[in-house]
């Protein structure tokens, strides 16, 4: 940022009023006791130093995130979402189908910003192993702690991480402004500063027409980023032609559940994840027909397909069991411990209702995840299969990633994009 610039915006004291004139644009920067706008023109638009766009998951907990940092006490931060507040002030009886599989480290990140404890106290399951078999032979691989009493991970309904997060954001509601049912329809990057009457800022655009400026974009908005696509960065992506069937299911008895199951059909994986003693969360990844067929089957049949998906053999192959035990065998001399246990699922009994929908799945991968004043961070920047169960995994991370750098750059006094160029090198 030029100096003059940012002379201005640090002589923000209570009452007065300050403007100075950017050396390369037209535009004006004006502070009037805390809240800053940015002229340019005739137009007077509010300028934020940190615009979040999109609140999900990953965007709201970023939005937690540099809220809570104590570099960046003083900045102006606003997050943006098209949808309304999702608050629970009762956890529903029945469960979400929406369902995210935390890694220990995710629950730190909620942990450290406080989001945790709601969850805890609202709803989420603990689990201590995960059994990955395949359905044509006999190759199986299991996960866990050496410690079996450590958790491996949580599963957590969508919904309730989100509502966490939320409950959090109004604790910190003098740092972090929000604005819900805020669609964004329109962002102008900023110009080269060699271009007179250039706005130096992000311009956002909302679908009510306000306008306003932020000194840097967070794109949180999900696989299909308008931020993304506007910044012009290129994206690889790949269709699965796969779809995801994901449902609630009522289990036959009582179980610990504390095992996630994940069985490799030929379609395509199908996973059953724990939510209590007597349910799990399905995600059975398959072709689109395949899921059209079995969200049309009735209940009863559904259910048969589910526990003959986990518990037949009718996909064994002799030669794929035999390569697989010829290097099963290798494997069991370079590693004598290799080889677990086989345990079976819980069977089904039901499902929740109105619980089966489906989801396209793809997989995207922006080329850059930083551009001028802009950062992608969660799906935005990476969407990925879920069969590891790593997507919002992966966004936790870059939101301790970027907070990292950001608080840096405050407490350095710089401009907060300066170090962005490192979010890449974080990973
Ligand atoms: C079946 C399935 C199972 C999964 N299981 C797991 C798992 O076990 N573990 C795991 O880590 N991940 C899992 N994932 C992935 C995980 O759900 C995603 O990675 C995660 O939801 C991404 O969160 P996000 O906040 O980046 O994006 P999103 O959840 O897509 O949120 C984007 C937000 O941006 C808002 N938005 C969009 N456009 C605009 C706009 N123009 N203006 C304002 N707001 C806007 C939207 O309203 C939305 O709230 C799974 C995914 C699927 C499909």
């Amino acid at each position: 940022m030029h100096s003059l610039t940012k002379t201005a915006l640090s002589f923000n004291g209570i009452g007065r009023r300050c403007v100075a004139l950017n050396r390369f644009s037209e535009t004006r920067i004006i502070c009037r006791g805390l809240t800053c706008t940015a002229e340019h023109g005739e137009h007077e638009h509010e300028l934020y130093d940190v615009i979040i766009s999109g609140g999900g998951m990953v965007g709201t907990a970023m939005a937690c995130s540099l809220g809570l940092d104590p570099n960046l006490e003083g900045k102006k931060i606003l997050l943006l979402e098209a949808g309304n507040k999702k608050v629970m002030d009762k956890v529903p009886d029945a469960y979400s189908t929406r369902v995210s599989s935390i890694s220990p480290g995710s629950a730190t990140l909620l942990s450290g910003v406080g989001a945790w404890d709601h969850i805890m106290n609202m709803r989420c399951k603990p689990y201590q192993k995960m059994q990955v078999w395949d359905a044509c032979s006999d190759a199986l691989i299991t996960f866990d702690k050496e410690n079996l009493q450590d958790e491996m991970a949580y599963i957590v309904e969508n919904n309730i991480i989100v509502a966490a997060l939320t409950k959090q954001l109004e604790n910190l509601s003098d740092q972090v402004r929000v604005q819900y049912k805020s669609k964004v329809v329109k962002y102008t990057w900023p110009k080269s500063h060699q271009v007179a009457d250039a706005i130096p800022w992000v311009q956002v655009t909302l679908a009510n027409g306000q306008i306003l400026q932020t000194k840097l974009l967070i794109g949180a908005d999900g696989p299909n980023s308008m931020v993304r696509r506007e910044a012009g960065i290129p994206t690889v992506t790949w269709n699965y032609d796969q779809s995801a069937v994901v449902a609630v299911l009522h289990l036959s008895e009582p179980t610990e559940n504390n095992v996630a199951w994940q069985r490799f059909l030929p379609t395509g994986p199908i996973a059953m994840l724990p939510l209590s003693d007597t349910e799990s969360s399905l995600v059975w990844s398959t072709s689109h027909r395949h899921a059209e067929e079995l969200l049309q089957l009735d209940e009863e049949s559904f259910v048969d397909s589910i526990n003959t998906a986990f518990w037949s053999n009718e996909n064994h192959s002799e030669l794929v069991e035999t390569a697989g035990s010829l290097f099963r065998t290798a494997l069991s001399v370079l590693m004598p411990s290799a080889g677990s246990a086989r345990q079976l699922p819980p069977s089904v009994a039901g499902i929740g209702p109105k619980s089966r929908i489906m989801f396209p799945l793809g997989m995207g991968h922006a080329s850059e995840y930083i551009r001028h004043r802009v950062a992608l961070i969660g799906d935005a920047a990476h969407r990925v299969h879920p069969l590891a169960g790593q997507g919002a995994n992966l966004g936790f991370g870059d939101v301790a990633c970027l907070t990292q750098l950001l608080s840096q750059a405050a407490f350095n006094g710089k401009d907060l994009e300066i170090l962005l160029c490192e979010y890449l090198y974080l990973f």
